[in-house]
């Protein structure tokens, strides 16, 4: 099909929708690592993992095996309330940068928690409730993930529990009162309700917490109370599992118009929606039946896959949770505070960090003025405000295009557009009145924050 005849949207039929998650990892040679139990650093039991997670999900977690895993019917009508997403052809931007490269985006941001982190949510929830619990615990950092939790438990009647890192709950009042809205309990973290919370705020008085401190709140909250488990909402092997629906509607309506892209490109802040996004074509690429070529952006405050380690680090402050190998800054490292893009943990996907030590994937860092000096330009012609988080993506993508315009090739870039940036209003003001600064992290800091990880 000649090019002029793809519409501006790409639209999939619910019949069209997947009715199987794709587990990459069925596809690697080399598998990812195994989560190690912190206290004896054997490879954790499912046993072990069945205290702080629910039964199904920790079998998703350890299944390196099975490739398609089927979407039960209640996630699959979730799912049909707020996708397909639209796969939109951007023709605006490719004008505006008078490039000969097609772009594409797949826009998740089309429902009020304003990002995909719902799909996975839905499916973390479900499990929750069809093991006859109570209700699920969590943190979130920017807001987004506990959000989207918290739509999920009132839609299936679960408590929703919610640590949030105690300045995005001053910053963000309007994320905290959605979550609310929907039902859920948000506490600010570090807290006094919880041991680690009390220990860290003795530690570290007047701490504007971080994600990994809220994640040990939240596991000791679950793993204290009767019927209620932890659930995490990226960096897991389930989690870029329940996000491969983002891909696998994408090359549908991809193949639908015989289009394929040659460069996809997706923010990574724990790795899920870009897990999700590349999973389908990974797999050709790891089938060894196409190529295409892959680049992870992360912000340059927090480059955990362009400056990293890879090695075994814990997840959370607390040293709670299972180790994992991935690309790592230390448990230790805290982002500058003048970070606002999002993407701040310290780690990354233990499926990403295998595919990019094995060379499958790239990684860029970028600054935070060059993100939203991009973000902008790209809502002034596509019409959508996007999440600093995607806008990294977006970023890239531009690069990429105009690189085309240089070259002249007509290259096929596909991106991910995680979602909207209606609750980074601040930050946006922070860059239009020009306040807006960068900052890298030196390789001494870094150095010091390598220190925190663990020798396994
Ligand atoms: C959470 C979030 C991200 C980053 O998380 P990943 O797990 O790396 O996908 C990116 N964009 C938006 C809008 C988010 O909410």
């Amino acid at each position: 099909m000649s090019q002029q005849e793809i519409p501006y949207k790409i639209y999939l039929s619910e019949d069209e929708m997947p009715k199987y998650w794709y587990n990459m990892r069925a596809d690697m040679k080399k598998k990812p690592a195994p989560l190690l139990n912190p206290q004896t650093l054997k490879p954790v039991t499912a046993e072990e993992l069945e205290h702080v997670f629910c039964k199904e999900l920790v079998k998703q977690e350890l299944d390196n095996d099975t490739r398609e895993i089927p979407i039960p019917q209640e996630i699959l009508d979730f799912y049909k309330m707020y996708r397909p997403s639209p796969l939109t052809r951007a023709y605006c931007l490719e004008k505006k940068l008078n490039t000969p490269a097609k772009i594409y985006y797949k826009f998740e941001g089309n429902n009020t928690s304003g990002s995909h982190k719902l799909n996975s949510a839905i499916a973390q929830a479900y499990y929750a409730k069809n093991q006859g619990l109570k209700g699920v615990t969590t943190e979130t950092g920017a807001g987004q993930w506990g959000t989207a939790l918290s739509m999920a438990c009132a839609y299936l009647g679960l408590d929703c529990h919610v640590y949030m890192v105690k300045v995005s709950y001053e910053q963000k009042p309007f994320r905290r009162e959605v979550m609310r809205t929907y039902g859920a309990q948000v506490t600010p973290s570090p807290s006094e309700t919880t041991n680690v919370g009390r220990q860290i705020l003795k530690e570290h008085p007047g701490t504007g917490g971080s994600l990994g401190c809220a994640i040990s709140e939240a596991v000791e909250d679950a793993t204290t109370h009767e019927g209620y488990r932890y659930v995490l909402g990226s960096v897991l092997s389930q989690v870029l599992l329940h996000q491969s629906v983002i891909g696998l509607e994408c090359k549908t309506a991809m193949d639908k118009y015989g289009i394929k892209p040659d460069v996809i490109i997706g923010c990574a802040g724990g790795g899920s929606n870009l897990g999700g996004l590349i999973s389908p074509f990974m797999g050709e690429k790891l089938r060894g039946e196409k190529d295409y070529q892959f680049i992870a952006v992360e912000p340059a405050s927090c480059p955990s896959l362009t400056r990293g380690v890879y090695a075994y680090d814990y997840c959370d402050t607390g040293r709670v949770c299972p180790l994992q190998k991935m690309y790592t800054l230390g448990s230790g490292f805290i982002p500058a505070p003048n970070h606002a893009g999002g993407l701040r943990y310290h780690g990354m996907s233990g499926v990403l960090s295998e595919l990019y030590d094995q060379g499958l994937i790239e990684a860029r860092s970028v600054v935070q003025t060059d993100v939203f000096e991009a973000a902008e330009a790209f809502a002034r012609v596509e019409g959508i405000l996007p999440a600093p988080e995607s806008s990294h993506a977006i970023k890239v993508a531009m690069d990429e295009a105009i690189k085309c315009r240089e070259t002249g090739e007509e290259k096929t870039i596909l991106f991910g557009l995680t979602g909207t940036g209606y609750f980074d209003m601040y930050a946006y003001e922070k860059f239009n009145d020009g306040k807006m600064t960068d900052f890298i992290p030196s390789d001494e800091d870094l150095k010091k924050s390598f220190e925190t990880l663990p020798k396994v």
